[in-house]
């Protein structure tokens, strides 16, 4: 056995020896390699598949439906030469199991010559029960919390419109701090419970029409106190015609109230918050600028991820979750929107929500 034969032995020992499973197609999407643990989890004998279209592996999944052969993943690879990796598929064996997969494909190469394409895949079943176990625990956990911290804020209520009687001026001050303590505590848990509800996959848009103009309006004067304490000047340049889209209205308010809210928070006392409303053929932008604290660039990759708040002065003052931001984009992508960023550092920051008007 000469060297290049060992090697090419050896990394077929690799390859057979890997739990998750892997195979390759040719550029006509005929399987040309398929692994031991890839034929161990779609259940099928390698002599029934190599030289076979890459469809009859099994059927692939996208969350929603099952996808026709043009609209397989390995062949947009082949096509664009572009790599995924997902783990948005699930793929569903000829014994009709239904296996959710954390999949990445990628084109191969040589001289410049593509040959076909390596897909590479994982059971990822039971990560996502886990998830799902998560979940359940943070909304059953985050609704028993709310309970009693509701009741705690109906009381403190009480004591503050005076029904326990007159109180002195020491008392007012440490019943204002307790009750701003469970206002933020309260917030916290209303985040975590929309976070929870998001990622049950149970989450489902009640659409009707709106005028977008009217909906930033709402959110602008229900921040009116806030905007007041804080001494900003606030600027809305609405759209000049009404804009009318199809739209889950409570979800987006909570998307335009979170970005006002924030840009409220993050800007000094004296600064300036504009939000401008614009109409764009199918789809309408909704833009809030502010002249605040700003981000830096390795704030903004982390902007929307769960739990995550960036450091900046006014971080620690204001207090937060690190949720609003997540929920934010999960929500606007529900509405098959997106939301761009530019900041500058001690500058200011635009938020810009982009969505179709037809929902
Ligand atoms: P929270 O404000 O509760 O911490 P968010 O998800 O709404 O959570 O925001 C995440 C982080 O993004 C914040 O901690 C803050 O550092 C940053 N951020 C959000 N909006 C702005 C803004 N307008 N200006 C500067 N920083 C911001």
């Amino acid at each position: 056995m000469n060297k290049s034969s060992r090697t090419a032995l050896e990394y077929k020992i690799i390859l057979e020896s890997l739990i998750d499973g892997l195979y390759t197609i040719d550029t006509n999407g005929f399987v040309t390699y398929i692994n031991d643990g890839a034929l161990k989890l779609l259940g099928l004998r390698r002599e029934d598949i190599i030289g076979k279209s890459c469809t009859s592996l099994c059927e692939v999944n996208d969350g929603k439906n099952i996808l026709a052969a043009e609209f397989h993943p390995v062949y947009e690879v082949l096509q664009t030469r572009v790599s995924i990796s997902s783990d948005a598929y699930s793929f569903v064996t000829h014994d009709k199991r239904n296996i959710p997969v954390f999949v990445s494909i990628s084109p191969m190469i040589i001289n410049d010559r593509p040959v076909g394409v390596v897909c590479a895949f994982r059971d990822i079943a039971r990560e996502r029960e886990i998830d799902e176990l998560k979940t359940n625990f943070i909304s059953l956990a985050s609704h028993q919390l709310r309970t009693p911290a509701t009741g705690v804020k109906f009381y403190l209520s009480m004591m503050r419109d005076g029904y326990a009687g007159e109180l002195a001026v020491k008392q007012k001050e440490f019943l204002n701090q307790a009750y701003y303590s469970n206002e933020r505590q309260l917030g916290v848990l209303n985040d975590l419970l929309d976070v929870a509800h998001l990622e049950s996959g149970k989450y489902e848009l009640q659409t009707t029409e709106i005028d977008v103009n009217e909906l930033v309006e709402k959110s602008i004067s229900d921040h009116q106190t806030f905007i007041e304490t804080n001494n900003h000047l606030v600027i809305f340049n609405r759209n000049p015609q009404p804009i009318k889209a199809q739209l889950d209205c409570a979800k987006i308010r909570m998307v335009v109230d979170n970005f006002v809210s924030n840009a409220i928070k993050y800007t000094p006392p004296g600064g300036t918050i504009t939000l401008e409303v614009r109409d764009s053929l199918d789809t309408f932008y909704i833009s809030i600028t502010d002249t605040g604290v700003g981000i830096s660039t390795e704030g903004i990759s982390k902007l929307f991820q769960k739990f995550s708040r960036v450091d900046n002065p006014l971080s620690t003052k204001v207090g937060g979750s690190g949720l609003g931001l997540y929920i934010a984009k999960k929500l606007v992508e529900l509405h098959n929107g997106t939301i761009e960023v530019h900041s500058e550092l001690g500058k200011g920051t635009t938020f810009t929500i982009i969505l179709p008007k037809g929902g």
